[in-house]
């Protein structure tokens, strides 16, 4: 085999034929891998493949799909287009099939969005309606840019210059604003002063996920030249998406490593952890609850660094210089589970699929906008779990974890808790802020 130049960049779907040819359906990423594997029950891991119950919609499915597509061996359909885009881009696939296969499954998923974008059919129509909101009102959610610090009540008070800068998100701003106070209320509590930023825009998620790159580029490079201004030493956030957003998919689409960005990036469970390991808080409140912590896929198997590659590929497949692969191994599983066990009173149970094999709830990425059914669908699958396992409660790390969950449990008149994060450490630390 003649060497080839390859590389990770996303825009260019070529870079990922060695990845698509080479997939030999043996499932991997659709089943929960076997040593992991509870029982027959919870056994899958894609919410697509368990939901469609039919091959296109797996991984394996997708990789024989865009092969044809790059090589001019099918058309687009509308069905086609709904393979591409009912599929939570969670990365449950590309650490299941790293388990055994060196292929690049999440970033070939990417870059047939980015591809069906470019050849003028996707997104889905609910994707640009979405899209249009973020590149005019700088939100997701179609509400007035003016009330984008809403959330902000008398007693949190931001500082105009501080080491730390909160970056909010859209869902926290608007939709979730308790989490955003509860995020403040630490932050306060923890004697960690914060600033905001003077203008906060969307953070582009739904752009970068559904494959609409150039605006996602154009808004990465605002976004990252407004953090850089402030001079903050570290971006922290509380949502899930957000953090990969700004740790792994800014800098992969303005081609630089995450150590580049000039700035580190934190999710509030890895501060509140190391908050409470050095003493800096204290829980002073019981919270008796059997709780289930829900790792979000933002957070765990896609959330780390990110370091540009190029180089060549030859005979049997190898690629020099040696790529370091992103199995999801580094996500950030434990601090939550340390920070939330520590809690008097709380038992944190697991449930079947948890870390790498954790199933999506469903919401992220483009999906409840195009898909809600599904999205719903997922969120009910995973709280079957929840039950499974007898937990009172379910916490998670990120808004739209939070808002999918509340939703199909309100949908099934359900009783089960729904908490994120933030709220149940503000309530165990008992402070105002
Ligand atoms: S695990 Fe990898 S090789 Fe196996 S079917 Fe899935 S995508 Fe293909
Ligand atoms: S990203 Fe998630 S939903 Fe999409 S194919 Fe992979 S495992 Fe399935």
């Amino acid at each position: 085999m003649p060497k080839k130049e390859v590389s990770l960049d996303v825009t260019r779907v070529e870079n990922f034929v060695f990845d698509m040819s080479r997939c030999v359906k043996c499932k991997g990423c659709t089943w929960v891998d076997h040593v992991y594997m509870p029982g027959v029950k919870y056994s899958t891991r894609c919410p697509s493949a368990t939901r469609y119950l039919f091959d296109s919609y797996g991984a394996y499915g997708k990789m024989r799909i865009g092969l044809a597509l790059v090589e001019g061996r099918l058309e687009y359909s509308d069905e086609l287009l709904k393979i591409l885009y009912a599929c939570t881009l969670c990365g449950a696939c590309d650490v299941g099939c790293k388990r055994n296969l060196d292929l690049e499954i999440e970033l070939t998923l990417e870059a047939l969005r980015v591809k069906a974008v470019r050849d003028g059919k996707g997104p889905m129509p609910e994707h640009r309606k979405a899209a249009r909101s973020i590149i005019e009102k700088h939100n997701s959610l179609g509400a007035a840019h003016k009330n984008r610090k809403g959330w902000i009540t008398d007693g949190i008070k931001p500082s105009p210059k501080a080491d730390v800068l909160y970056f909010v998100g859209c869902s926290a701003s608007y939709t979730h604003p308790e989490i955003a106070r509860a995020t403040a209320k630490i932050l306060a509590a923890s004697g960690t002063p914060f600033m905001l930023l003077p203008d906060e825009w969307c953070c582009g998620n739904m752009l970068y996920s559904v494959g609409m790159i150039d605006e996602a580029r154009e808004l990465a490079q605002r976004n990252v030249d407004a953090i850089r201004q402030t001079g903050a030493k570290t971006l922290l956030v509380s949502c899930a998406e957000g953090y990969r957003m700004w740790k792994v998919d800014y800098p992969k689409i303005l081609g630089i490593s995450t150590a580049d960005l000039g700035f580190g990036v934190v999710h509030l469970v890895e501060y509140v952890d190391e908050w409470i390991k050095k003493g800096a808080l204290k829980f002073a409140n019981r919270i008796d609850l059997r709780l289930a912590y829900h790792d979000p896929c933002s957070l765990s198997r896609l959330s780390e660094p990110w370091v540009p590659w190029a180089g060549t590929r030859g005979q049997w497949g190898v690629v020099d210089p040696p790529l370091e692969r992103r199995r999801g191994t580094h996500g950030v599983y434990q601090p939550p589970r340390d920070v939330l066990s520590s809690i008097p009173g709380v038992e944190l149970v697991e449930m079947p699929r948890m870390r790498e094999n954790a199933f999506c709830c469903g919401a992220g990425r483009g999906t409840r906008e195009a898909f809600p059914d599904f999205a719903a669908w997922a969120a009910e699958e995973r709280l079957t779990e929840v039950g499974e396992v007898g937990a009172e409660a379910l916490v998670s790390a990120c808004p739209w974890c939070k808002d999918n969950f509340a939703q199909a449990v309100n949908k099934n008149q359900g009783s089960l808790k729904v908490f994120d994060f933030s709220e149940l450490v503000l309530s165990a630390i008992g402070r105002e802020g």
